[in-house]
């Protein structure tokens, strides 16, 4: 309904100054959402300052690492030995040295195996916890010597599960370093039974394994400003704090295997043929499409083969936090090479048959993708190879290195889904080279600072790569379902990393649907990449933490987002505006000729009632109508005609206002004010969409700041020249409103929910229309059947 809005122009002044000097209105709930985040945060000081920046007395200890390593193909057993080399640059004195032996998370007694809590009922156990519950395997790292690399002098050591504690002969001084060396081994895990980020896979139909080796050596924690020692065990979900270093590892596996590792090959005339080399040259020069280095043919041919010695690979990794390796002799090997601003790099994939025909065509053009890509939004990338292998790991990230799984069908074909998959998860964990591999924060803490903004960079990558991809991981919709659970039962985003529930959401989606809300509502995609940019600059080769983060985006962008920080990051509450009511106002020109027409309209509107229209046939004469006595002024008074002494009055009203005010009275405006409620709790600003009379429609935007004074309910009022006919918030699904059905206005009918009618049936596999295709093709020779394996 249109309501008449009288307005007193000359008083606007002065209203507005009583309004300020007034006192808070009844409806008024104050609020700290939009406070500092003050001693939330931690206090800056010269290691870290209140710019989110390293400060000028930022350090961090480096480790360097000599290994050497040989896997046992018949046993499946690694055996390595390492050369540590500590450089001390804190302003403290170190007496010892925490080590990290993550395979002890194997072990049948480990913190992580008896904690895990589990259950079973009629329906069943996960396949997964029954597995993993009757492992019998002797895992874990066996250490054999922890000595003095000098004097041979063995070093006083101490396990607690998976940490080590190395007593030096003397401290480490400030801007010393120390050396000592480790021998160990351990029983490759098997991949089915113990998962994890590693392990080895066996082919049974060719009696060869692939191995994917990680976490596999004794490397030292981080010691640093924030937590001195990390050294908080290691029980499977929150990852790895890793220093930088530089890495010289000689891998020593059967003579027929294919290796990749992190870092770049230093003895390829070693161990590479005359044929391999020359194809290698050629990738070197390719910029378009993988050179295979191993065909399929020539690996199918290698599974038969038996290994007639050993052969060892040298690998060199300058300034990485880690490093991991793939053998295997059913290794396919393709490479092409990256321009970058003038720097080279080698994109390269090992993958079996049984990934083909998916990876071939794939694997290699995504790491090239992911590696320009991710170069654009942060910094170029910094390492002369980065690869991508295919072996039981579903998906996991090392320095130059990534696991990834989606494996085509025994058949070859494949899934949609399957291929998806495979363009996210390799987008995704090459990309972990930037995080937390080189802006290297502390997962065993915070999970999301790598997952979180990594999934966020592969939401961009993966949407260049094909426009219609890359929704799930930080489309505000997606997020919904999620932000619908009781918040009471969720832990906010900033949880340490093994109190996660909602690993998913709180690790990955929710922090990378955040920075999504940040780029493309609130802060604008000019300010936010130029914060975001700076962000990974500040903290390449570095230890941010998440204060740095959420100070920088602040500093570089000019944006105040503590309210975010606060909301997003530190809280559950969701986002659920509600638009409970639009009332429309139009201006009262005072002009008797409209007005009194309008009044003459709406008083014949009201005696148009049901009762009069029958009376019209009823009463065929009234008393009035009989008798003339009864007639007097008021029988022909027109109380809505315009006299001469309202046309005047109107004259003198006109007269009496300035052009300007003139103008607003003229423009034939209509006011709306809106009521809005904040039912989730969590601000966010308020997005109008405008539908008009004449089917146009537009979008108006207010900041979330719109409710600094009042968290629940605010009105605000918005002119028109256009008359509205409906208005709905968030229009686009842009904030991860959880319920939408209280954003229109007037209300809409909600949609039917459709449901199905199922017949009983068994598991559905996804859908392969590929393979549908296929059977309805005349067969091929060499196409067909085939077990799975
Ligand atoms: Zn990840």
């Amino acid at each position: 309904m249109r309501k008449t809005l009288f307005l007193v122009l000359c008083l606007w002044q002065t209203t507005h100054y009583l309004q300020a000097q007034a006192p808070a209105p009844a409806s008024y709930h104050a609020n700290s959402r939009f406070e500092q985040m003050g001693t939330q945060l931690p206090t800056p000081n010269t290691y870290r300052t209140a710019s989110g920046a390293p400060g000028k007395e930022y350090w961090q200890n480096r480790v360097d690492y000599d290994i050497k390593v040989e896997i046992n193909d018949e046993k499946q057993h690694l055996m390595g030995s390492e050369s540590v080399t500590y450089f001390n640059n804190s302003p403290d004195e170190l007496r010892y040295v925490w080590m990290q032996l993550d395979q002890n998370v194997f072990t049948k007694n480990s913190i992580a195996n008896l904690t895990r809590t589990s259950s079973v009922n009629e329906r069943g156990m996960p396949m997964s916890s029954t597995m993993r519950s009757m492992i019998d395997k002797d895992y874990g790292h066996k250490i054999t010597a922890v000595k003095d690399p000098k004097t041979g002098q063995p070093l006083r050591y101490t396990i607690n599960e998976t940490m080590m504690r190395i007593e030096l002969v003397a401290p480490i001084k400030t801007g010393q370093s120390a050396s000592f060396q480790i021998d160990w081994n351990y029983n490759i895990t098997d991949f089915r039974f113990a998962q994890g980020r590693s392990g080895a896979e066996y082919f049974a139909k060719d009696n060869n394994f692939i191995y994917e080796i990680a976490q596999w050596f004794p490397r030292a924690c981080v010691y640093d400003d924030v937590n001195g020692w990390q050294n908080k065990q290691f029980l499977g979900q929150g990852e790895f704090t890793l220093a930088f270093g530089n890495y010289k590892v000689a891998i020593t596996v059967p003579n027929d295997h294919i290796v990749g590792a992190s870092g770049e090959l230093q003895n390829a005339n070693q161990v590479l043929s005359t044929e391999q080399l020359k194809r290698m040259e050629l990738a070197r020069k390719t910029f378009d499409k993988p050179v295979l280095i191993v065909s399929q043919e020539e690996a199918t041919k290698n599974e038969a083969n038996k290994p007639t010695g050993k052969k060892t690979w040298i690998f060199k990794a300058d300034n990485v936090r880690d490093f991991a390796f793939a053998t295997s002799r059913k290794f396919i090997w393709d490479a092409m090479n990256v321009e970058l601003n003038g720097k080279k790099i080698m994109a390269m994939s090992f993958y079996p048959k049984e990934a083909n025909p998916l990876w071939g065509q794939y694997s290699t053009m995504l790491v090239a993708h992911t590696v320009k890509t991710y170069s654009k939004f942060t910094f170029d990338y910094p390492y002369p190879v980065a690869q991508s292998v295919h072996g039981p790991v579903g998906g996991m990230e090392y320095p130059m290195i990534s696991f990834n799984g989606a494996r085509p069908e025994a058949d070859g074909t494949y899934s949609k889904g399957t291929k998806d998959f495979l363009i996210q998860v390799i987008i995704h964990e090459v990309g972990h080279n930037w995080f937390p591999m080189i802006v290297n924060s502390d997962e065993r803490q915070w999970s999301w600072m790598d997952e979180g903004l990594n999934s966020f960079m592969e939401y961009l990558s993966t949407k260049e790569w094909d426009r219609d991809m890359g929704g799930d991981v930080a489309e505000p919709q997606n997020i919904v379902e999620y932000m619908r659970t009781d918040p009471s039962k969720q832990v906010p985003i900033m949880s340490s990393s093994d109190n996660i529930m909602g690993f998913g959401p709180n690790a990955y989606t929710k922090p990378a649907t955040g920075l999504n809300i940040l780029r493309e509502t609130i802060m604008g995609r000019e300010l936010f990449d130029y914060a975001f940019k700076e962000y990974a600059n500040r903290w390449k080769f570095k230890h941010p933490t998440p204060a740095d983060f959420f100070r920088t985006m602040e500093d570089a962008s000019g944006v105040d987002l503590d309210w975010f920080w606060k909301g997003w990051f530190y809280g559950t509450q969701p986002v659920d505006q509600d638009l409970t009511e639009v009332e429309w106002f139009a201006l009262d020109t005072q002009n008797p000729e409209v007005n009194k027409a309008e009044a003459k309209k709406s008083a014949e509107a009201k005696r148009n009632t049901v009762a009069r229209q029958r009376d019209k046939e009823y009463i065929k004469e009234s008393v009035v109508d009989k008798n003339p006595d009864m007639k007097d002024f008021y029988n022909t008074y027109d109380p809505y005609q315009v006299t001469e002494n309202d046309k005047k009055k109107y004259e003198t009203y006109l007269a009496s206002l300035t052009p300007d005010e003139r103008k607003l009275v003229e423009s034939g405006l209509n006011f709306y004010t809106i009521k809005l409620k904040n039912k989730g709790g969590l601000p966010m600003p308020v997005i109008i969409r405008m539908q008009y009379e004449d089917g146009t429609d537009s979008v108006v935007r207010f900041p979330a700041e719109i409710w600094r004074l009042n968290d629940q309910d605010i009105s605000k009022v918005i002119t028109s020249k256009k008359k509205v006919v409906q208005w709905t918030l968030d229009p686009y699904q842009e904030i991860a409103d959880i319920d939408t059905e209280n954003n229109s206005f007037p209300r809409q009918p909600a949609q039917p929910t459709r449901f199905q009618l199922f017949k009983s049936q068994g598991i559905q596999r996804a859908p392969n229309p590929m393979r549908e295709a296929q059977q309805n093709q005349p067969p091929k020779t060499g196409q067909q059947g085939g077990a799975k394996n």
